[in-house]
């Protein structure tokens, strides 16, 4: 893939770059390590008042890099505006809590036969952020802030359609404080991922991505020995109850599936409609998704702007059509306008059956898929029945069937009468296909340090009683 700077309103290629040759690559893991020497022996404090200066550089230049986040993927600008704001206030919650979060925790000294036990939350080294365009600011943040405020380094291989975001980013940190190599953009296309994730420096890997992204990352660093945080795919079912509001239920829903013009990894894709209230939710829903204003993502009116790929866009009509063939309706949308650009307007299709690509699959785009179920059993067999798990939803008012949803959907967060959202003071991520490990909160920081064990004895003749070999 070319790594360029595409209007998908048009189609036109605005910039190209050349990828960095391996002796720049290299250069950038040195800097990297380097500068992983001296932020490991800075102290949190100081780590954290760099990154409250990142915050502050996000919060001046937010509508520039709005702007051009919305030229390279198409996301409307308001929503580029809010990401940047979002990423913002994630930063200063890991600098307002970092000394919090990274300090030792005692353990019981006498139970392990010590005079001090602690466990100490240490950096591990250079991380490599394997990273989309999507949120194309945000997975960047969401990974950096926490790990670099522990004392990681970062070096980011973005998205090929999102160099200028990417080139920013990789000044961002230096402009903030941080140390030379403490973040580097590397501008890469995935065919170098392996080459860098293999050398012995780079101690850890991060992707957000597709599965088949998340399975040659995981393949490498498991031959590798490196640990790795996957954030993968998602189709995320969005339940309603006969006791749920259908209004309410149908207006979350159409913002649920067509924020971010549909492409977002935990936007609800599949709507599982207790058939007592399936005719009244599915005209309000119908009604809402049809009438959202397709445009100029810069627009402030504009609901959905274009898909940010050629491909992407393919894709979704592909699998919208493989539905219809296959003996699917679509209520609304379902045509590629003949238009310049990568449009696909807002979609609901029912009547899915298994065997049709929109039955399993992921679909990267605002197309809703409705499924009638009978029971609460049959919604959760529906809910659960894709390879992923990343997040679910459930709309229903009776108290114990919430706690129920909560407990027997699979997948790593559960929002009970609203739409997934990821919160920095919440863990984010996913089971199944949907990828390992966690982000955001005390957990995302922990996923790139040492939990180490300290153990303190009394340093006499009888040191080391009551240890016993592994
Ligand atoms: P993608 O093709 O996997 O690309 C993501 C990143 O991985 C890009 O930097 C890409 O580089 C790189 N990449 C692709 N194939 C690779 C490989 N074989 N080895 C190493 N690197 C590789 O994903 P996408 O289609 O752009 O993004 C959408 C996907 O991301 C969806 O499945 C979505 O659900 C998921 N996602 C998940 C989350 C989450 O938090 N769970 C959040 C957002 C998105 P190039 O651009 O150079 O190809």
């Amino acid at each position: 893939m070319p790594i360029a700077t595409t209007d998908p309103t048009t189609g036109e290629v605005l910039r190209t770059y050349d990828e960095m040759p391996p002796d720049r690559i290299d250069a950038a893991i040195a800097a990297a390590d380097r500068g992983f020497a001296a932020l490991r022996r800075t102290p949190v404090a100081q780590r954290a008042r760099w990154l409250t200066a990142a915050a502050d550089l996000l919060d001046a230049e937010r509508d520039d890099i709005a702007r051009v986040m919305t030229t390279e993927m198409g996301k409307t600008y308001k929503a580029a505006r809010a990401e940047a704001a979002k990423c913002a206030a994630a930063c200063r919650f890991y600098a307002d809590n970092a000394e919090r979060f990274l300090a030792d925790e005692p353990a019981d000294a006498a139970a392990v036969g010590a005079t001090r036990a602690v466990v100490r939350y240490q950096p591990i080294g250079p991380v490599l952020a394997v990273m989309p365009w999507n949120f194309p600011l945000w997975q960047v943040i969401r990974f950096a802030a926490p790990a670099l405020t522990a004392g990681n380094t970062g070096l980011l291989k973005h998205a090929s359609n999102v160099p200028q975001t990417a080139l920013w980013l990789g000044e961002l940190f230096g402009r903030a404080g941080f140390p030379e190599g403490a973040f580097t953009t590397l501008l890469v296309g995935s065919s170098a991922v392996e080459r860098i994730l293999t050398d012995p420096r780079v101690r850890a890997a991060t992707l957000t991505g597709s599965e088949p992204a998340g399975r040659s990352i995981a393949a490498i660093a498991g031959r590798e020995l490196k640990k790795t945080v996957l954030e993968l795919g998602g189709s995320d079912p969005f339940v309603v109850m006969p006791s749920a509001d259908p209004d309410r239920a149908a207006e979350v829903a159409t913002t649920a599936r067509c924020q971010n013009n549909g492409q977002s990894c935990i936007a609800a894709k599949r709507f599982v409609v207790h058939t007592d209230v399936f005719d009244a939710f599915t005209e309000r829903f119908v009604a809402r998704m049809a009438a959202l204003r397709v445009g100029d993502p810069m627009d402030e009116r504009t609901d959905v702007g274009p898909l940010a790929s050629e491909r992407g866009r393919d894709e979704v009509a592909a699998q919208v059509r493989d539905a219809v063939e296959r003996g699917a309706r679509v209520l609304c949308g379902g045509e590629v306008p003949d238009r310049p650009g990568w449009w696909y307007p807002p979609t609901v299709v029912t009547g899915l059956t298994p065997g049709m690509r929109m039955w399993g699959e992921e679909v990267f785009g605002p197309v809703a898929g409705l499924y009638r179920v009978s029971s609460y059993d049959e919604a959760v067999e529906v809910a659960n029945g894709t390879s992923f798990g990343l997040g679910a939803n459930a709309w229903t008012s009776d108290p114990e069937e919430q706690e129920r949803f909560a407990t027997d959907l699979d997948a790593g967060n559960v929002f009970v009468n609203g739409m997934t959202t990821s919160y920095p003071e919440l863990p984010f991520g996913g089971v199944k296909n949907s990828g390992y490990g966690r982000e955001l909160s005390t957990l995302g920081m922990r996923e790139f340090c040492n939990v180490k064990t300290v153990w303190v004895g009394a340093g006499g003749p009888s040191a080391g009683a009551g240890a016993h070999a592994e």
